[in-house]
């Protein structure tokens, strides 16, 4: 036998083949390193799982930090709330990538002479955009400072699982 074939039993130093998982001298347990005891049937059986966790948690998803640059949002619209402090606003967005989107997060930033008055989030779970498409957005901000501007920044979106 080669020199290469064999290793050192790591309780009784004896020189055994490679392949022995119990030492021919002392009978213990050969040492062998964890990821070489893991079978391919193992690994055949577990991988659908793995699988199907990573569907479910979104690892194979499309993220949105990725796709920033195909959405263009406009403002088209504003209206007093009647009885109501504030502004209705309306936003165009534009979707130009091939991937339909759901589960919006968006900030809202008003400023008046490059001052930022007003700073809201928001989250709205039912809109959706179509790949190659656009949508549109209802928000409500409190600020009421005359001449203020506002602007809409999508802070996230989803993929949506099925
Ligand atoms: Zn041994």
């Amino acid at each position: 036998m080669k020199m290469s074939d064999l290793q050192l039993c790591t309780h009784c130093q004896s020189e055994v083949p490679k392949k022995a998982t119990v030492c021919a001298y002392c009978r213990r347990d050969l040492n062998h390193k964890w990821y070489k005891k893991i079978q391919f049937s193992t690994v055949v059986t577990f991988l659908p799982f793995v699988l199907f966790v990573g569907y479910l948690k979104g690892w194979f998803e499309p993220e949105f930090s990725n796709y920033q640059d195909d959405f263009k949002t406009t403002q088209v619209n504003m209206l007093k709330i009647p009885d109501v402090q504030g502004n209705r606003l309306i936003f165009k967005i534009e979707n130009t990538s091939d991937v339909k989107w759901e589960n919006l997060s968006y900030e809202l930033v008003s400023t008046k002479d490059n001052n930022i008055v007003e700073v809201e989030a928001g989250n709205q779970r039912a809109w959706v955009i179509q790949p190659q498409s656009a949508s549109y957005l209802m928000v409500d901000s409190l600020n009421d400072v005359n001449g203020a501007s506002w602007q809409l920044n999508i802070k996230n979106l989803e993929v949506p699982l099925f």
